[in-house]
């Protein structure tokens, strides 16, 4: 039996993404996808109703997050599966990751403030709305205030790594984030593994850890990953047991190259996807 149409990895307005739940949900079946799992960051907010959606419209709604976490005093994102979206373990971790994202905003407003820019914060949480803010609502809150002309040039400015709104934060450490995951039932993968601008030596000890840790799975199919580096991840997870996932990583319509269920082609056997969830 071919597996069904997946993608494991998107964003809806429950954090940084522009369509509600249902409507992320509606446009993954017209895509033709028949498995979704929706990851906002940091939050599980939209599973209920994405769940009812893709009820109505005969496709599954897996259970997803993706987390932020610190490996080696970095910012790593982990993609949790497939777990219990109302566990008490699950709740209170990410109650905690909402007091360290709002903390976060507010100091990154605090530091545009002392560059001479007005106060941001209250036009991002507007952007954020009932979401999880994140850098992108203040990327819009840039461009809103015309301090920039795009978004991606307010990443670039200011918001982009080692940028002055690239705030540091006390994340917790991947092993816990890995242990909560499993703890609320579900599976960890590593998300996006060559957009941490690691070298693969680096990148090697990373998936080593994350694999000591009990993580399960390492992304190898999303938008912008090359076909020599896929290939190169499919061979380090095949070493270390792990499994592969796939997924767009999509946050919006109009960017072809990561609309919903599209992603390099992923060559990869029926034991080494994460079946157990398909
Ligand atoms: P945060 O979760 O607040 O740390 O923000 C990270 C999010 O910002 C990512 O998930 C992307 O959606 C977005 N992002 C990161 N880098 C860029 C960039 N250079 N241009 C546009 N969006 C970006
Ligand atoms: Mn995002
Ligand atoms: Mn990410
Ligand atoms: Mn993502």
């Amino acid at each position: 039996m071919p597996f069904p149409k997946y993608d494991l990895h998107c964003h809806s307005t429950a954090s940084d993404g522009v369509l509600s739940p249902p409507e992320l949900v509606r446009r993954a079946a017209g895509e033709g996808v028949e498995v979704l799992a929706l990851t906002d960051h940091d939050s599980v907010a939209g599973i209920g109703e994405g769940a009812r959606e893709a009820g109505r419209l005969g496709i599954r709604l897996l259970s997803g997050v993706e987390l932020t976490a610190s490996w080696a005093g970095r910012m790593v994102h982990l993609v949790g599966l497939g777990f219990d979206p109302v566990a008490e373990c699950l709740r209170d971790y990410l109650e905690e990751l909402d007091h360290l994202r709002l903390e976060r905003a507010e100091r990154l407003a605090g530091k545009l403030m002392r560059k001479g820019m007005p106060d941001l914060l209250p036009a991002a949480l507007e952007a954020a709305g009932d979401g999880q803010i994140g850098r992108p609502h203040f990327a819009r809150a840039l461009v809103d205030a015309g301090l920039c002309d795009s978004e991606k040039q307010a990443f670039q400015r200011y918001l982009g790594t080692g940028k002055l709104g690239d705030v540091r934060m006390p994340w917790p450490e991947m092993a816990r984030a890995i242990g909560v995951l499993h703890d609320a039932g579900g599976l960890c993968v590593l998300a996006h593994p060559t957009k941490y601008r690691l070298t693969f030596t680096r990148l090697r000890t990373l998936i080593n850890d994350f694999c000591n840790a009990g993580g399960d799975a390492i992304e190898v199919a999303y938008a912008g990953i090359k076909p020599e580096h896929q290939r190169e991840l499919l061979k380090i997870s095949r070493q270390r047991g792990l499994k592969v996932s796939a997924g767009s990583d999509f946050h919006r319509p109009g960017s072809p190259w990561c609309e919903l269920g599209r992603f390099l082609p992923l060559e990869a056997d029926a034991d080494h996807v994460l079946a157990s969830l398909l």
